[in-house]
């Protein structure tokens, strides 16, 4: 099945939402035309998206900057937000928070800020649900349910950096990790990252935006080529076709060699001032599955000329799906020795929220 027809075989919101539905404050066209009724000053437009999308103000208190009486019909010409925060929960362990977020239409998808001492990163879902099956992810076991929209996928950074804002600080980062496959949402995705970029929406740096995804060749290719800059998080999780064949079965319809293409493809991409580069391989490590020697040889084949860096994941248990566990320090740390002997940038990364379920692999609801 191509992105495209999954894309529109799935509902976005129910019909009858989509009947009575009033545009959301992101929707650039609308607000214009709601200016246009009005007759309003364009600066009083951009001032109300300025506090709105970059200085994070709750809605109603952004509307005030179109002064009375058009705050109030603003109110009613436009939906104020797309979410609403069901439940939040903070890390003991680190100082990630994990917010379960409801939609209009009932759905519950969870966002997680990820507080390190270098970054503030939002993590973001773009589907409720699922449908790449990942064996070790408890998003999979909910199947897709639908697509969400630009506006659910934007106010998930808006939820996240409003927090950050409260605490005096401010997210540097986004990546698309949480839950779903983000290109198998290509349209809304993209609708989200042009809004999250665009001088008027939320000027975020398209450098610090990542996408992670079990590798769509074209459509990877058409987000490199559409955002010029963003990082692509490849999940590959082992570079032996049978292995990743069990671990992300939805790749079984993938041509392997397609793939590689297209990765090398968007490694030849410029940096601008990327340090990473533009493409990521991260690996899931499971004790005894994919983290053998021969693991580790056929990732070194697979990255052999091209710039990447490869990013090493602790498995997180996810109990009562299967016995898996994650591979021990120790080993992640000979398995990111040998590939750095290869000459090959990996680093290891840290898993945040793992006590309150916020880490990769672990967003269900
Ligand atoms: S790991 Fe990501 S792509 Fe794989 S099933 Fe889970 S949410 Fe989907």
């Amino acid at each position: 099945m191509s992105t495209s027809s999954m894309s529109s075989s799935l509902p976005v919101l129910t019909p009858e939402m989509a009947q009575s539905a009033l545009p959301y404050l992101i929707d650039r066209p609308a607000m214009d035309e709601f200016r246009r009724i009005h007759k309003l000053d364009p600066m009083r437009i951009r001032r109300t998206r300025f506090a709105l999308f970059q200085q994070y103000l709750e809605p109603t208190d952004a509307l005030e900057f179109l002064q009375a009486p058009y705050a109030d019909a603003a109110r009613k010409a436009f939906r104020l937000s797309a979410l609403s925060i069901e439940e939040r929960h903070d890390s003991a362990l680190d100082r990630s928070s994990k917010f379960v977020l409801a939609t209009e239409t009932g759905d519950k998808i969870e966002t997680v800020l990820m507080r390190s001492a270098k970054r503030i990163t939002a993590c973001v879902s773009t589907q409720v649900g699922c449908q790449a099956g990942c064996s070790f992810c408890a998003t999979a076991r909910m199947g897709l349910r639908r697509q969400l929209s630009a506006a659910e996928i934007v106010e998930q950074v808006l939820v996240a950096a409003r927090t950050a804002r409260a605490e005096g600080a401010r997210v540097r980062n986004i990546v698309f990790m949480g839950m779903g496959e983000p290109l198998h949402n290509e349209q809304n995705l993209h609708e989200a990252i042009a809004h999250l970029s665009s001088r008027d929406g939320c000027n975020f740096p398209i450098r610090r935006i990542s996408v992670s995804t079990v590798g769509e060749p074209a459509a990877m290719i058409r987000l490199v080529d559409r955002f010029p800059g963003i990082q692509v998080a490849l999940s590959l999780h082992s570079a032996r076709p049978e292995l990743r064949a069990r671990l992300v079965p939805w790749t079984r319809q993938i041509d392997w060699e397609q793939l590689h293409l297209a990765v090398r493809e968007v490694a030849t991409r410029p940096l601008t001032f990327h340090h990473q580069g533009p493409i990521m391989i991260q690996h899931i490590m499971i004790a005894g599955i994919n983290d053998t020697e021969e693991d580790a040889d056929a990732l070194i084949e697979y990255v052999r000329g091209f710039e990447c860096i490869v990013n090493l994941i602790p498995f997180n248990a996810i109990a009562p799906i299967q016995a898996w566990q994650p591979t021990s320090r120790e080993h992640r740390d000979w398995f990111a020795k040998r590939l750095r002997a290869a000459g090959v940038y990996t680093t290891v990364r840290y898993s945040m929220g793992s006590d309150v379920a916020a880490a990769c692999g672990q967003l269900v609801q």
